[in-house]
């Protein structure tokens, strides 16, 4: 399976998956239609199946267009979702299998920035392979996803469930913020080395307007604050032992800065 990075919008990106061999294609959140139909074409693949993590227009505005091209295709949502994703035609729960070319994508639901949102995740299918995490607006490069229809505790028990996964995870999440992200994760982890580090490639990489997505799921365990909610430093940085409520001051501040 390949996966192609599209950006679209003005922060967004689309990942088509692409099986060479029988030259079918899957699309996660296609935001847009026209760029998907182009790299069809470009490829020469039939889209089979829209595999959307949430109800959001940056993640489904393409889905009707795609489904007039493409009739066979198969949308997939999340089971809380129905009524909100335009086309959905499977409505999956956690635990649920989807299947792609071959390879076996597991669901994760993951309610905070939505209350229906779903991660998908494919293990790596050999032991030279590293799996893949689309997240949506859940888990971000440097950060998490906006609190519009859930709690605190919510995201945290969501972000836990892929926080488990292997480190080698490669971590393609919806949107190019993780300038942003890692600016603000300074304010709040000033000693990390590895962050700063990190910030200094990001910068770099976005002054050539090269993608920093996907990122590796070790380097968010490490560097990502909205992962670390039990982790000493930043625990003591949101001046609470509690990792709920460094977890709630953390999201405040982000979304105040
Ligand atoms: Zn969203
Ligand atoms: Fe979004």
């Amino acid at each position: 399976m390949e996966i192609h990075r599209l950006a679209v919008l003005s922060d967004n990106y689309i990942f088509l998956l692409h099986d060479p061999q029988q030259n079918v294609a899957a699309v996660v959140d296609p935001a847009v239609a026209t760029p998907v139909l182009q790299k069809l074409q470009q490829l020469g693949a039939t889209l089979t199946a829209i595999f959307n993590t949430h109800h959001h227009g940056d993640h489904v505005g393409g889905n009707m267009t795609l489904l007039e091209q493409f009739p066979d295709a198969i949308v997939y949502g999340g089971a809380e979702d129905r009524g909100r994703i335009p086309g959905q035609q499977v409505f999956l729960q956690e635990g649920d299998r989807v299947s792609f070319a071959g390879e076996t994508g597991e669901v994760f639901f993951v309610p905070g920035h939505t209350r229906a949102h779903i991660a998908y995740y494919f293990p790596p299918a050999t032991d030279e392979e590293t799996g893949n995490l689309f997240c949506g607006d859940t888990l971000f490069a440097g950060g998490c996803g906006r609190l519009f229809e859930g709690t605190p505790a919510q995201m945290v028990s969501s972000l836990s469930k892929l926080r488990a996964l292997p480190d080698a995870t490669q971590v393609w999440c919806a949107h190019e913020y993780t300038l942003n992200n890692l600016k603000f994760a300074l304010t709040v982890d000033r000693h990390n080395a590895e962050l700063a580090d990190r910030y200094a490639h990001v910068q770099t990489a976005r002054n050539r307007s090269e993608a920093t997505i996907p990122s590796v799921l070790g380097v968010e365990k490490r560097t990502n604050p909205f992962l670390r909610w039990d982790d000493p430093a930043i625990r003591s940085a949101m001046g609470s032992p509690d990792p709920l409520q460094t977890f709630r001051k953390l999201r405040g501040l982000k979304d105040q800065f």
